[in-house]
């Protein structure tokens, strides 16, 4: 069959499962649940794929499920739906608890189960070689430490991100590309979708100054300040930014998070969160080493200890221009769009797991409309189920034919341009080298 008429089938399938589409993208937004907490949102989806008599695997990552659709098992392309919400207690819509998808992930679910639906019920999926796999996916959010690390302590999961802890699981291991679509308004609502995105990276540092208490007044003499180590130490990491090169687009944020306890006291202890942002891997690695010699030498100069916690958090993402460039001509020959209608990347020091993966696999991220106001905001709202719900699902379904149609040669061209910085192995162990505790003694020396 030609090309066109199986796009052609495909959209007709999508438009008979509109309303299908729409209510589960709306039964989501009104049950927002946050990360590795999407017990319901997953059911939800299982019962979405076995509506189109698909069979699910669940749970894939602590939460998250995914289905299969194809026959041949190579090429494999991964069309990904996020589950989580954000927190927005400001927002009208906001569950009990304050939880609200105020990032449209409940619109990426719905797309999702929309893209299947046309590939499916169309019987498009049949005439291509390769499969198919659309993975409903935990915790793409990087917040609710306390939990996750409660998680973590209990061996539940390993990492904060659920694309982190999918792979890490093997979920990743026979994928060969990922396609995903976000939400957000693009250029005042005047374009319709952001085709490429380039983000940070960023490690995060739970760092404790540890010095002695004294007498203020009386033996200050006997203390080690420990106020004085963190603000040496922030101002070693404000005498360390004009070393960052501005295409690294490195980002050092800091508070501290407890100072002290009496003013008659020498300080004993003081705490700070670090987070450190750059735009590759190496450029991250090289500025945490950076702020993590700051850090001690604020420890060295007044003579006491620092320990500091490093927790890898997502690492930079890198869309694949070809892979969003079959995105785009879609969008031009069935979504409405010309060639004005795009911006072509948006560069950003924001984070996602899906950063992770870039890492290893050509990745999509397409930014889609449909919405107004700013992410994780009390302004966020659907304004056009029409380019949020339905739109984006065919887009998919049209890439992802674009891709396997014909012995799948536009995916093999894609996979063979590729270059990975990873593979899983080493994934996992600069995972977990950047995930370390370091106690540093300045008295010691
Ligand atoms: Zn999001
Ligand atoms: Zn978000």
């Amino acid at each position: 069959m030609e090309k066109e008429e199986l796009k052609r089938r495909c959209i007709e399938a999508i438009d008979k499962r509109k309303e299908d589409i729409i209510r589960l993208g709306e039964k989501v937004y009104r049950n927002p649940e946050l990360g590795y907490k999407e017990f319901e949102t997953t059911k939800c989806m299982e019962e979405a794929f076995a509506s189109l008599g698909l069979k699910t695997v669940s749970p894939i990552a602590y939460t998250g499920c995914k289905a299969s659709a194809g026959g041949k098992e190579k090429p494999v392309v991964a069309v990904m739906g996020e589950l989580d919400s954000v927190v927005c207690p400001e927002h009208e819509d906001c569950a009990v608890n304050g939880n609200m998808h105020a990032c449209g992930h409940n619109v990426q679910l719905a797309n999702l189960y929309g893209c299947a639906a046309g590939l499916v019920e169309s019987g498009v999926i049949k005439e291509l070689p390769g499969l198919v796999e659309f993975i409903a996916i935990p915790a793409e959010e990087c917040v609710d430490f306390d939990y996750r690390d409660k998680l973590i302590e209990e061996g539940k999961i390993e990492f904060y991100g659920g694309k982190q802890e999918y792979l890490l699981r093997g979920g990743m291991d026979n994928i060969d590309m990922i396609l995903q679509c976000h939400m957000m308004e693009v250029d005042g609502g005047r374009k319709c979708c952001t085709v490429n995105t380039d983000t940070d990276g960023f490690i995060s540092k739970n760092v404790k100054f540890i010095g002695r208490a004294s007498h203020a007044g009386a033996a200050p003499h006997a203390g080690i300040n420990a106020v004085n180590m963190a603000q040496l130490a922030l101002n070693n990491i404000n005498a360390l930014r004009e070393t960052f090169r501005e295409e690294d687009m490195v980002r050092v944020s800091a508070i501290i998070t407890s100072g002290g306890e009496l003013v008659n006291v020498v300080p004993s202890t003081v705490t700070m969160q670090v987070m450190v942002r750059a735009a590759t891997v190496e450029a991250m690695t090289e500025a945490s080493e950076k702020v993590g010699r700051a850090l001690k030498a604020g420890a060295l100069a007044i003579g006491g200890k620092v320990e500091i916690r490093d927790q890898i958090g997502y690492l930079p993402l890198s869309t694949d221009h070809a892979l969003s460039a079959l995105y785009r001509e879609n969008m031009i020959a069935y979504g409405g769009a010309d060639e004005d209608s795009f911006v072509e990347l948006y560069k950003t020091a924001g984070s996602t797991d899906l950063g992770d993966m870039s890492q290893l696999v050509p990745c999509m991220h397409v930014w889609s409309s449909g919405i107004t106001g700013g992410l994780h905001s009390k302004d966020f709202k659907i304004r056009d189920f029409e380019k949020a719900y339905i739109l984006p699902a065919k887009m998919l379904a049209l890439t992802v034919i674009d891709l396997l149609y014909e012995d799948a040669g536009k995916a093999k061209e894609i996979i063979e341009a590729y270059k990975p910085k990873f593979t899983k192995e080493t994934y996992v162990k600069y995972m977990k080298e950047h995930s370390a505790v370091e106690l540093f003694d300045g008295s010691a020396i």
